[in-house]
């Protein structure tokens, strides 16, 4: 399968890669960056106002740290999709979906450490077949998963500029939606980044369909709405014609789950309406309709 043009890289200024040197890790948000004798001069992804540098300072770890530092833990959710996340939490702490399917394995969003246990859980099930990732912020070691499994990774074009270690395995898609093969499509929502994407797959929940969302669609902790962000971290709101079309993108499609980012993220059942009721709410609050608010002035 080869989907797209592929991806160059967008920091060309940024050192050669040395073969067998240390590649770097930024430990904030999890980017694994080509390898090089010196730490990159800044993390893009983090000084971007979506994401965040830490009071000290940015922090860099490495590839052989995390390794001895962290482990991954992989679990079943459901008939043919797994959860793979690292303990203890790493960078923003999201999981990596595998799904099984006939046409082979897609591996949705992605984790910065992949060690020789990981590498082996996931040939047992089956291997990657494809990689497909939400927004810039899971790219993580897109590269280190791509190698190992000798496996396309799948980024929509509009967040091509986030890419800081691209290589030929990377793909960028255009448009609204890409279809992997039977069964499986991405589907272009925006709203968090302009390529916020999700993954439609048909047969999950037992036929029903289900999303795999990443954070472009937030399961929230009451479950019954999912919520939608320019921000989470710095709590910075969307526009509403964005969660219109991030919700637009999603209500046509077929499904009754939805997985989120984040270790335990689930929407069981009843997730469309999760969706319609997560925009009215969000409208809500920008109308300043929400308990305890003052009216407007
Ligand atoms: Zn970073």
């Amino acid at each position: 399968m080869m989907v797209g043009e592929e991806v160059k890289d967008a920091r060309p200024e940024e050192p050669e890669p040395v073969t067998g040197t240390t590649q770097f890790v930024c430990a904030t948000c999890g980017t694994l960056y080509p390898a090089s004798e010196a730490p990159p001069r800044a993390c893009p992804i983090c000084q971007d106002v979506r994401q965040y540098v830490p009071d000290a300072g940015q922090r860099w770890t490495t590839t052989v740290e995390l390794v001895s530092r962290h482990r991954n833990v992989v679990e079943r959710l459901e008939p043919s999709l797994y959860a793979i996340r690292s303990e203890p939490r790493l960078g923003i702490g999201q999981r990596a979906l595998l799904l099984q399917t006939p046409e082979g394995n897609v591996l949705w969003d992605c984790i910065t450490l992949l060690d020789r246990p990981t590498v082996e859980a996931v040939r047992a099930l089956g291997g990657v077949a494809a990689i497909a990732i939400s927004h810039p912020h899971y790219y993580s070691a897109q590269r280190l998963w791509a190698e190992a499994f000798d496996a396309p990774v799948l980024l929509h074009g509009a967040d091509r500029a986030w890419v800081v270690d691209a290589h030929p395995r990377v793909r960028a898609w255009e448009g609204e939606q890409q279809r992997l093969w039977e069964g499986v499509t991405l589907v272009r929502a925006g709203g968090h980044f302009p390529g916020g994407t999700v993954l439609h797959w048909e047969g999950g929940a037992g036929g029903a369909g289900v999303l795999l969302s990443g954070d472009i669609l937030q399961v929230t902790p009451d479950r019954g709405v999912v919520g939608f962000m320019y921000s989470y971290p710095n709590y910075l709101p969307l526009p509403s014609w964005e969660v219109d079309a991030v919700a637009d993108a999603v209500l046509p499609l077929a499904f009754d789950r939805i997985y989120g980012a984040f270790p335990g993220g689930l929407i069981a059942q009843g997730a469309r309406d999760a969706v319609e009721q997560g925009r009215r709410r969000y409208r809500q609050a920008l109308r300043g309709e929400l308990p305890g608010l003052r009216p407007p002035p």
